[in-house]
């Protein structure tokens, strides 16, 4: 959004997705459900990368998971290349061309498996290799990846952090996928590590031609990365630009307040702290009727406590973006 695309690049689509988890005692008028995707729309465009940021809770990796298969949807669908993918027989003949990277790089490999074996396997069943040459797709992948061929003897206790998850990116791209999702792939690396691999996505992007969804929870990384930025608030976007609006013109307050509690590397974007978070964290579980940013928001009215603001484009000053927000009203178009 913010940018015009043919909707022929169009490569992931979300309409109204909701996914819910049940909570607390299971017996009769007691249950309730968490809505950790509240009726969400998304678009991802072919080749780009979009950056998707919130607090902890916020429903990110629900979300991700529920793109990759992992979860179903409660209610909404998922279109990949226009394509249904609440079908199982379409869910199944995608399954390769979307694939995760996981925060956890140490937990998504199996130890008791070598690294030649935790690649070599993904492309025998998927019938991507032969017999006679399997061997070379590994060695050319761990290269891709910026890895020599002797690792293929290693088990992923024996190296660092960064290393599995280069381990982790090359089994993604093994597939030949079209679109990878990745939840918080640098976040647990230290610094140095994680603007390696973010580099290495990066090379990767252009030379299979990808597309990225980039999670994290801190907007360091995804300015960096990220072509637009999609900020999530309680399950839902609240606001969505090009990188360039959301670091210069943000308009949504929460993004705003977001933006003040996140160190941002480059001089340009730093800002003047003038909006901080009022009250209380972010519940899920709590219902609201009217804006769920409401109990946080010092530029809340009696307006945001009743009705729900939707996503929209604005056109304010030099902006012109999406934003769910009852104080952008007469900028909308
Ligand atoms: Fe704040 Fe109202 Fe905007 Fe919600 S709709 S973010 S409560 S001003």
């Amino acid at each position: 959004m913010g940018v015009t695309r043919n909707s022929s690049e169009l490569l992931l689509k979300i309409e109204n997705l909701t996914r819910n988890f049940p909570v607390g005692t299971p017996s009769p008028g007691k249950s309730k459900n968490v809505l950790a995707v509240d009726n969400l729309s998304l678009e991802i465009y072919q080749g780009e990368t979009l950056g998707l940021v919130g607090e902890s809770g916020c429903g990110k990796s629900t979300l991700a998971l529920t793109i990759a298969g992992f979860l179903n949807p409660s209610q909404g669908k998922i279109y990949f290349e226009g394509k249904d993918l609440s079908s199982r027989k379409v869910r199944k003949s995608c399954r390769t061309e979307i694939q995760m990277v996981f925060q956890d790089s140490y937990s998504s490999l199996n130890p008791r498996k070598n690294i030649y074996s935790i690649l070599a396997e993904p492309l025998r069943i998927n019938r991507l290799a032969t017999k006679k040459d399997v061997a070379e797709k590994v060695y050319k992948l761990l290269e891709s990846v910026g890895l020599p061929r002797h690792y293929t003897g290693k088990y992923p206790g024996e190296l660092s952090g960064g290393e599995r998850q280069r381990v982790n990116i090359a089994r993604a791209i093994s597939l030949k996928p079209k679109l990878i999702v990745c939840d918080e792939p640098v976040s647990a690396l230290d610094l140095s590590v994680q603007a390696q691999v973010l580099n290495l996505l990066a090379d990767l992007q252009k030379e299979y031609n990808l597309t990225y969804l980039f999670i994290a929870h801190g907007l360091g990384n995804v300015q960096y990365i990220s072509d637009r930025i999609a900020v999530m608030y309680l399950g839902g976007i609240v606001e969505i630009g090009t990188s360039e609006e959301i670091f210069t013109h943000a308009l949504h307050p929460y993004t705003e307040a977001f933006l003040n509690a996140s160190p941002v590397p480059d001089p340009k974007y730093r800002r003047e702290i003038h909006n901080i978070l009022c009250e209380e964290a972010a519940d899920a579980l709590k219902t609201v009727s009217g804006c769920k940013f409401y109990g946080r928001c010092q530029y809340a009215s009696g307006h945001c406590k009743e009705n729900v603001p939707k996503l929209r484009f604005v056109q304010e000053g030099n902006t012109s973006h999406a934003c769910a927000c009852f104080l952008y009203e007469k900028f909308l178009y």
